[in-house]
Parts: structure tokens; C-alpha cells; sequence
């Protein structure tokens, strides 16, 4: 059976909390970042990303440029890539002829910086042409490749322009010829994952099915022995290319399990490494699984997200225990304070689970979609779109980030830019595609992921439908459907884990008892126009707890609303969060503030903070007569953090019996 997602071009969101999102990174976001990657933007971190390829371009035409001209990653190409791709999806949603133009320029000199056997990268073009394909451990080359496929993809479809699909289409054919199983081939794999599930972006683009056997390729080598990163380094005679990072071999030294080819993919149980090289890896092979019906595959990306959500992800859907290398670890570890929780893996968590819910209809997926949506990915952003971060942690003290340098990646308050600026265009690009995750269509079933207030078209296998949702979620718990075109489908809504126990669904204006298959109520029958479904979701405040082996979080509880995890920060509930105590019966009040934060729902309770000893020269001490005094309590929406000044942040809080 094949599933589909339906196009950003048929779906509109112009209100509600996802529909003000998108505006936000439309209108703000996406020019802003045009700015910085053409340096248009004093007093922030450099980019050069257009720059790099204009020098590339020249050089193509015979200019002198030096090798040391070049700025900035060996990847800073994919910034670029990334943000077209964004441009693209709201392009889809909108016209914009400026936005349009600044793309279509951008293309043009990306274009213009394609070698004649269709080779583009400014990296190697400007500062080492003769070191092509030598390091595709550290180097890039794929990676950067793989996000302008998608990018080409993308404005292929918004604006039916195909230039950049052409050059695209080019690279592809040309690393097709580079790699493969054949004896006159490299045999390798990136360094970075990303290409193999934008290669298969590329194949249902082009219908060239040479791509999504090079996808495939790229899959199943991954780990075979002897470890083709051990060939090319020998015949590199040792040279590196992240050395400063990773004296003295690069990233080859973090060892196989950092990149994901200590075993082939098969007969991999657990994320091990990069937790984005980890997405990215997963989201092609879901891709490939469900396209060649490998069943064998499929049952590895199982395991593989089955390990990741009972043992490695934050409540907040973050991942990545550590800023070394960015990876995952041990199961159950999962520290509050020294996380790296990137931004990029969330995001990246959302491509796995999006495929996840292409491939196997299971709500299970969706919530930790939504998990990662709604708390990770949108704390990646400030609320006016000129602020990121990169670490997503759950606990901020922020004297400890500046003085211990262990902590020093754990920011309190976002940065306009990075050297290393991944995050804040992987954001936009998911932000503006989100019409992508929202729904997931088999034949005449509409599978409805996430609630979204929003319009959309969808086809479905002998009939083309409109449906609309009003809701205000995620504040609240009502979601309504008007079924604006008659005829029999089915529609299937995912009732959360979190409201398993208490929902309910009418169908103009009568309740109904129907089946929840996987986390999905099924609703099939022969509609009428003007229909109305209502689901009410349990939208009362809770309580939530870590399994017991998650050492940092024992006798400590954290707050969830609906898909929304609740801190306490610092300008709301004064110093000191980390001597706060809940007590367990403590009443949990949700009051709608429209002034706040751009709107949120806060959450009062009545707690205790361990006071202050009044003699500071006591640092250990036997006998404590230590007092509780009793505090009222402001929680507010974890992705709304940090935009009100460098603060204290909790997540987790000790519980009071
Ligand atoms: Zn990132």
C-alpha cells in the first residue's frame, strides 16, 4: 500500500499557534538568514556562505582566488541549502516574489559554480580541488550534496522551476559514477548521513530509479569490513580534516561507533554516536525499507527507535547526552544540566518519525513527533525568530555555564548566529514544511498525526477532499473537523499516549464508540458536507516521572499540558529553582495568558524552596534544622524559555511526599 504526504502547497495554517510559526519564520526568519549567509548583518557571527560559492564561481572562470578566501565549515554550503529548501516550502504556502528572486539568484550562482562533469562544492572548488572524494568521512562532500538535493527538490515542486534539480540531477549522476558496488567504484559511504534519504527525494522527483539504488548502496555498505574510512585514510597517508577538533586523526578518531559504521546497519540494536548523523542515517533507511518492501530493514529501524524513545530521549524529546562529539551514550543517561539535546537531532527526529508514520501507521510515532515539535525544536528559536540555540538543556544555572567548562555549551540565553550554524535553518526548513507531518494519506484513509488549525486539500486514492481543523491547540484540548466534501473515507485520529485514558469523539453533535487501532480512533463512513467531528483530548495538567534508572531525575518530577513540557524559570519564580520542592498533592492551576510570551497557558502551584543557610560560613554540617518556606509557583511551556534575559531554568523538580 502506498502513503502519501500531502504537498505544502495544499494546506494553509495562517492562524493558530503552528499557523503564527510559520508566518513568523516567512516573513522574519527567512529574510534575516538570507541576510547573515550573505553578511549582510553587522556584528554577528560571519558566514560567507554565498560569499564561498561566488569565489567558487569565479575561480570556475578563470580568477585568481586563494585557497584561504574560503570561510568558515567545509559544510558551509549546506546553510545555503537548507535555507532554499525553506524558501521553497513557504513559496508553496505563498507568493512571494522577493523571497522568489533572492532564491532564483542564489541558484544562479550556485550554478555557475558547477564544474563541467557537474561536481559543486565552494569547499574543495575554492580550497582544494585536488582533494576530491579523499575524505568523505570528515569532508562533507555527500552531505553538503544531499541537503542541495533537497533543497532542488523542494523549489522543483513550490515554483515547478527545475534548474536547480537540473544541477542537482548532475551531482547525483556524477557520484553515481564515483560510488557503487562495481570494481571501478569507491567503495564508500558518507561520513555524514544525509544523502541517502535525499537521494530518494530525488528518485521520487526524477523517477530515476539509479538514485534510489545508490541510496540503498550507501545503506547497506555502511560498516562492511575492512572500514572503507580505514582505506581512504591510509591512502591519505593519515591527513585529517578535523584535526583541531579531534587531534590528531579528525573525526576518524572518535572511533566507528561516532559515525555509525561499527556494524553494518542490520545488525545495529541502539543509536551509538552523532545523535544527528543517527536521524539522518534512520530517515533514509525507513525511506529505503518501505520503497524496495525490505522488511529486514524496516524490523532494524524498529529496534532502533523502540531503543531510542524507552532509553536515550529527554522528556522534552531531546537527544544526545554529551557535547563531546554530540552523541548519544548509555542507556538511561540522560543528565539535565550537561545535555546537548542539539536542535538538529530533534529536528532530525522528526524526519525519522514522519517516515516511521509513512511506512507504518502507529500513533506511538506521532508522539514523539509531537514531543519533539512542541518542546526541543521550537525551543530552538526565540520567540521574534532572531535568536537559536544549539543545546536544548533542561537545566540552566547560568554563573555555572560561564565559570565551569565542562557546562560552557550549555547557554542561558540563544545566540543570534553560529560558526557552526546547522541548527537555526534545519528549524525553518521543518518549520515551513510542517504541512508534511500533519497528515499521512493511505489510499482512502487520512491519518491526522498532529492537531494544526489549518485548511487542507488532500487526494486520496479515487477522490480529492477538503477538510478543515479549528482548534487552539497545543492550549487547549478541542479540536474540530469540518468535512467539507462528501463521500466514504475513513478518518483516523491519533489519540496521545497522554490522553489515553480520557477523550472522546462526536460526530455532529453525538458521541460515538470506535475503535482505536495503534493509537489511531477510526472513523469510516459515507460523509455528507457540512459533517463535523469533535475530539476532545485531556488537556488537565500532570505529573510526569523518569523510570527509576534515569539516575538524574529520581524523586523529581517535571509538569506536561497536553504535547507541551512546563519549566519554571528564574524571572517568574525567583533564585534558587534547584531547592524548589512539589509537593505531590499540590494542585496544578492552567490559566490562559494572552499577554505573555506571545500567548501561553501558565501553570500555578504551591510549593516549597529549602532556604538560604543565614550562615554562609557552613558549607557541610550535621545537625540541620534546615526550613522549607512555602513558595507559589509559575510554570511556563518549555520552548518559551529563555526569552526574557539570562535566567535560572528547570525542567525537573525534587518531589515533596
Ligand atoms: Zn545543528
Amino acid at each position: 500500500m502506498k502513503s502519501e504526504r500531502i504537498p505544502v502547497k495544499s494546506f494553509s495554517a495562517d492562524n493558530g499557534f503552528i499557523g503564527k510559526m510559520q508566518k513568523l519564520v516567512r516573513e522574519e526568519v527567512l529574510p534575516y538568514q538570507y541576510n547573515i549567509l550573505n553578511d549582510a548583518i553587522p556584528g554577528i557571527e560571519k558566514s560567507h556562505a554565498i560569499e564561498n560559492i561566488r569565489l567558487a564561481a569565479e575561480k570556475l572562470r578563470g580568477k585568481d582566488v586563494k585557497p584561504d578566501e574560503f570561510y568558515g565549515m567545509v559544510f558551509q554550503d549546506s546553510d545555503v541549502a537548507k535555507w532554499i529548501e525553506a524558501a521553497a516550502y513557504a513559496l508553496a504556502a505563498g507568493e512571494d516574489p522577493e523571497l522568489e528572486k533572492a532564491v532564483d539568484e542564489t541558484i544562479q550562482l550556485y550554478g555557475a559554480s558547477q564544474h563541467e562533469d557537474g561536481y559543486v562544492d565552494s569547499y574543495f572548488t575554492v580550497k582544494c580541488p585536488d582533494k576530491m572524494w579523499t575524505n568523505i568521512c570528515d569532508a562533507h562532500e555527500l552531505y553538503c550534496a544531499g541537503h542541495m538535493m533537497e533543497a532542488a527538490v523542494a523549489y522543483y515542486r513550490a515554483t515547478g522551476k527545475d534548474k536547480l534539480l537540473k544541477i542537482m540531477c548532475r551531482m547525483a549522476d556524477l557520484i553515481d559514477q564515483n560510488f557503487g558496488p562495481e570494481e571501478n567504484k569507491r567503495h564508500g559511504y558518507p561520513g555524514h548521513e544525509e544523502i541517502e534519504l535525499a537521494l530518494v527525494k530525488m528518485y521520487e522527483a526524477t523517477n530515476e530509479e539509479r538514485y534510489l539504488k545508490l541510496a540503498k548502496y550507501f545503506i547497506d555498505e555502511r560498516g562492511k569490513k575492512p572500514y572503507y574510512f580505514d582505506i581512504e585514510f591510509e591512502k591519505r597517508n593519515h591527513a585529517s580534516h578535523f584535526s583541531y577538533l579531534y587531534p590528531p586523526y579528525g573525526m576518524y578518531s572518535n572511533g566507528p561507533k561516532y559515525e555509525q559504521y561499527h556494524l553494518p546497519i542490520r545488525e545495529q540494536k541502539s543509536f551509538e554516536g552523532h545523535a544527528v548523523r543517527c536521524m539522518y542515517m534512520a530517515s533514509g533507511a525507513v525511506d529505503v525499507a518501505r520503497l524496495t518492501k525490505d522488511e529486514g530493514l524496516m524490523d532494524t529501524c524498529r529496534t532502533l527507535y523502540q531503543n531510542m524513545v524507552q532509553r536515550r530521549m529527554y522528556v522534552t524529546g531531546g537527544i544526545g547526552s554529551t557535547p563531546k562529539a554530540e552523541m548519544f551514550t548509555s542507556d538511561y543517561d540522560l543528565p539535565n544540566d550537561m545535555v546537548y539535546g542539539e536542535t538538529c537531532a530533534s529536528v532530525g527526529m522528526m524526519f525519522f518519525t514522519k517516515r516511521l508514520l509513512e511506512a507504518e501507521q502507529k500513533g506511538d510515532y506521532a508522539d514523539t513527533m509531537e514531543r519533539a515539535l512542541y518542546n526541543t525544536c521550537l525551543a530552538g528559536m526565540s520567540l521574534d525568530g532572531k535568536s537559536f540555540f544549539y543545546v536544548n538543556p533542561l537545566e540552566v544555572e547560568p554563573i555555572i555555564s560561564k565559570e565551569n567548562p565542562d557546562r560552557a555549551h550549555v547557554l542561558p540565553v540563544r545566540p543570534a548566529w553560529f560558526g557552526c550554524a546547522c541548527c537555526p535553518p534545519n528549524l525553518s526548513r521543518m518549520i515551513t514544511s510542517l504541512a508534511e507531518y500533519i497528515y499521512t494519506i493511505k489510499e482512502n484513509q487520512i491519518y491526522v498525526n498532529l492537531y494544526v488549525p489549518d485548511q487542507a486539500i488532500i487526494h486520496l486514492e479515487n477522490k480529492t477532499i477538503e477538510l478543515e481543523t479549528v482548534t487552539d491547540y497545543p492550549y487547549e484540548g478541542l479540536i474540530k473537523f469540518n468535512l467539507k466534501t462528501a463521500g466514504e473515507y475513513e478518518i483516523c485520529l491519533r489519540i496521545p499516549a497522554w490522553s489515553s485514558n480520557k477523550w472522546s469523539i462526536m460526530v455532529n453533535g453525538e458521541k460515538v464508540q470506535t475503535e482505536v487501532k495503534d493509537g489511531f480512533a477510526h472513523l469510516k463512513r459515507a460523509w455528507n458536507t457540512g459533517d463535523t467531528i469533535l475530539l476532545e483530548l485531556d488537556f488537565e495538567p500532570k505529573r510526569v516521572y523518569a523510570n527509576p534508572k534515569v539516575s538524574k531525575d529520581v524523586g523529581k518530577v517535571a509538569i506536561q499540558c497536553g504535547p507541551l513540557v512546563y519549566c519554571l524559570e528564574e524571572v517568574d519564580n525567583g533564585k534558587g529553582l534547584q531547592r524548589i520542592y512539589l509537593p505531590k498533592d499540590s494542585e496544578l492551576q492552567l490559566e490562559r495568558r494572552t499577554d505573555k510570551l506571545l500567548g501561553i497557558n501558565e501553570i500555578h502551584t504551591k510549593g516549597y524552596r529549602l532556604k538560604e543557610l543565614e550562615d554562609e560560613t557552613v558549607l557541610y554540617a550535621s545537625d540541620t534544622n534546615w526550613e522549607y518556606e512555602p513558595v507559589d509557583l509559575t510554570y511556563i511551556p518549555y520552548y518559551a524559555w529563555a526569552n526574557r534575559g539570562e535566567n535560572e531554568m528547570t525542567v525537573w523538580v525534587h518531589e515533596k511526599a
